[in-house]
């Protein structure tokens, strides 16, 4: 139940002086639907209104709040002419204009002959002091409301300062003292007030100084939304391992048996994660492990190999891929080795026929299907396993946590395995999942060569086409990626399109043409073309930067590579270097580059590593473009910002972990405190996993 005392943060925006069905859409759109979400919506700059200069020392292009008589009205002859109230002190006069102004509204607000404080900025015109559309004017006894430092909200289309500044006050004044939920020690080391002065403090900066991340005030809310969002996802994880979990225990032999037809030795980080997964299985609670890795390390085996110790403890396994291609790329390189270990191996996707797809619902329920892969196809409801003990989840950022939970919950104690293509910086990391446990591949396999990459402008395209044309005279097989370059697929596919017909035109019967539209059944055929060296060129958009494997391609060329993330590009580099043969990577760019452009530019040539590009591709951009806060599952950050908070990330995480050691189902004194900071920042789904929720 949520505590009583937050019940006005949880009416409605509309509730607010001002704030009426119209402005209420507006405020939504800004911060959300609720008081509390407009706590929440801090100031990303001041105005200094304290600058109460006369008439004649008010400078030009600065605020100034300026006392002053009203003399006359010049109200305009046509609508086009602005509207001019003139007013005077004794050191000088001030005209006022407006356009648009209208004149009952204006001779109201600035009756003559009255004493008014207008504030606003000052300009100079042809020798007159004028103010255009003071922000404010009051009457004299409100002076020194208006005299101070007034905090500048972001606003949306339709929205002014005014009424969205009197809303966040409204909101502040309504915010209702509550038990200290912080750990006293930590609070008094960090001179953090509670959060109620804390909040007021944030919305009341004393000067620019005050907007900084690392402000007491705004690092003591942002250390609170951390700590709910951390303990939210220790609350559930806990929760999660509470419920009962089996042990899979394997005995080895399915795994000697694939490996034995491997035509390779497995990499160092790949055996020890093997290990790592296998000894989190055998515990009787519930895994929920990472397997990150960078493209082309070698996940998918690793994946499998915990798979066939499910097998091999009697149970069965299932990996989920995002993509039909993905499911069916996975399949492909499971298959060999399925029949090698011998246990029976099914793809299951939306594409199947009514008959294949009813064998393989009755195969999985009966349990003569040991292994699955599949696509989103595999949570659907009508998919039911004999035995379920282990759950891959191919992400590549495409799942939402909703459906891995989904493919989890087929069966009472499934272990989740969760494959990550692109290496996530610890930081987000542990945003996203909290304390995961993790695997990860760190070096390539053994034999395969650095890649060769290089930058080049546009306007060299020729020579790139000519070269192009040399390696493939040599057997060579060339990725060929024309990027998003509009919003709009239809002009994307249409560059693709032509790539292909020029390309095509020089290299006649050698080019195939690969994009997001094109039917399954084609799709593959060109792939297929492709691996086995009929076709020497794919162009393509960005599909293939979605796991395509064909360890004999070996160059990639990116068309407009700056318009591509870091993290896109090292995926799509990934495509290649995959075989043992020399690679080259070719970023083709249109000048002028831009500052992030070229910095990225610069990252990839330097580097392959992962890991490294992730970081710097965290600090390139903020944290939630990086991984796309729906679907990576990342946690909706309104205060925190994680590249300035990490201390604190790393701080609540800690916290997090104590208060779930001791108090897991928050029954103390500190655990009442902290449920109602899960409810202030939306976290009540953790809630609901207490004892007593
Ligand atoms: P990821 O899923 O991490 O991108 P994959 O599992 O798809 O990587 O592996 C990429 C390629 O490398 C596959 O063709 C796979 O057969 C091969 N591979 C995996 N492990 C090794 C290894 N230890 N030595 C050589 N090649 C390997
Ligand atoms: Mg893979």
């Amino acid at each position: 139940m949520r505590p009583q005392s937050l019940t006005p943060l949880f009416a409605q925006v509309t509730s607010l002086p001002g704030i009426g069905p119209r402005l209420g859409k507006l405020v939504e759109r800004l911060a959300g639907s609720l008081v509390l979400d407009l706590l929440w919506h801090l100031p990303f700059a001041v105005i200094d209104r304290r600058n109460a200069p006369e008439i004649a020392q008010a400078k030009a292009g600065e605020i100034a709040t300026l006392t002053v008589t009203v003399d006359e009205h010049l109200v305009p002859r046509s609508p086009r002419q602005p509207y001019r109230v003139w007013c005077s002190d004794e050191t000088g006069k001030l005209c006022l204009t407006y356009f648009n102004g209208r004149e009952d509204y204006l001779k109201k607000l600035l009756p003559p002959g009255e004493i008014r404080v207008v504030s606003g900025k000052i300009e100079i015109y042809q020798g007159e002091v004028q103010m255009t559309h003071p922000d404010h004017v009051v009457a004299l006894d409100e002076r020194e409301q208006i005299l101070r430092v007034e905090p500048v909200y972001g606003l949306t289309t339709g929205l002014t300062q005014k009424p969205v500044q009197k809303a966040i006050a409204a909101a502040v004044g309504l915010a209702p003292d509550l038990p200290e939920w912080q750990d006293a020690a930590y609070l008094k080391k960090q001179k953090w007030s509670g959060w109620k002065a804390a909040l007021a403090q944030a919305h009341a900066p004393g000067e620019p100084s005050d907007l900084e991340p690392m402000h007491p005030a705004r690092a003591r809310l942002a250390f609170d939304e951390l700590l709910a969002s951390q303990l939210a996802i220790a609350l559930v994880r806990h929760h999660n391992r509470t419920l009962a979990g089996r042990a899979t225990k394997g005995d080895g032999h399915l795994q000697k048996r694939a490996l034995a037809a491997l035509p390779f030795e497995l990499t160092p980080s790949q055996i020890f994660a093997n290990a790592e997964i296998a000894a989190d299985m055998a515990k009787a609670e519930r895994m929920v492990r990472l397997l990150q890795g960078d493209v082309g390390s070698g996940k998918t085996l690793v994946a499998f190999l915990a798979m066939l110790t499910a097998v091999e403890a009697g149970a069965q396994a299932a990996m989920m891929a995002p993509t039909e291609l993905l499911a069916r790329q996975h399949y492909a390189t499971i298959a060999p080795l399925a029949e090698a270990a011998g246990v029976t191996l099914a793809l299951l996707t939306g594409r199947d026929g009514q008959r294949q797809k009813k064998a393989t619902l009755q195969g999985l329920a009966d349990g003569t299907i040991q292994l699955v892969v599949g696509t989103h196809a595999l949570v659907q409801e009508d998919v039911e396993f004999a035995d379920l003990a282990l759950a891959v989840v191919d992400e590549q950022h495409r799942f939402g946590v909703h459906q891995r939970m989904a493919l989890s919950s087929k069966a009472a104690a499934v272990d989740l395995l969760v494959m990550t293509a692109t290496p996530i910086p610890r930081t987000l990391m542990l945003a996203a999942y909290g304390d995961l446990d993790v695997s990860k591949l760190t070096e390539k396999p053994a034999g395969r060569q650095p890649i060769d990459t290089r930058t080049l402008p546009l306007e060299r395209i020729a020579e790139v086409v000519q070269a192009a044309g040399r390696m493939i005279a040599t057997g060579a097989r060339v990725y060929w990626v024309c990027p998003l370059i509009e919003e709009s697929e239809d002009v994307d596919l249409a560059n693709a399109e032509e790539r292909f017909r020029i390309l095509n035109g020089r290299f006649p019967g050698k080019v195939g043409l690969l994009h997001g539209r094109l039917k399954g059944a084609e799709r593959e055929a060109t792939m297929a073309a492709f691996a086995d060296g009929r076709l020497s060129i794919l162009v393509a958009t960005t599909v293939i930067e979605v796991g395509v494997d064909v360890p004999a391609a070996t160059v990639m060329i990116i068309e407009h590579a700056e318009r591509f993330g870091l993290a896109q590009l090292h995926q799509l580099r990934g495509r290649v270097g995959r075989g043992s043969a020399k690679s080259t990577c070719l970023l083709l760019y249109a000048q002028p580059l831009g500052e992030t452009a070229k910095a990225r530019l610069a990252i990839m040539r330097e580097t392959e590593d992962g890991f490294r590009i992730a970081e710097e591709d965290l600090k390139l951009r903020g944290a939630g473009e990086l991984l796309g806060t729906r679907q990576s599952g990342l946690p909706d950050m309104r205060l925190a910002d994680l590249a300035a908070h990490d201390e604190l990330l790393q701080a609540a995480r800690d916290d997090a972990r104590l208060i779930v050691d001791r108090d897991p189902d928050l029954e103390s004194e500190r655990g009442a405190a902290l449920r109602a900071l899960l409810y202030l920042f939306r976290r009540d789904d953790a809630v609901r996993t207490l004892r007593a929720g």
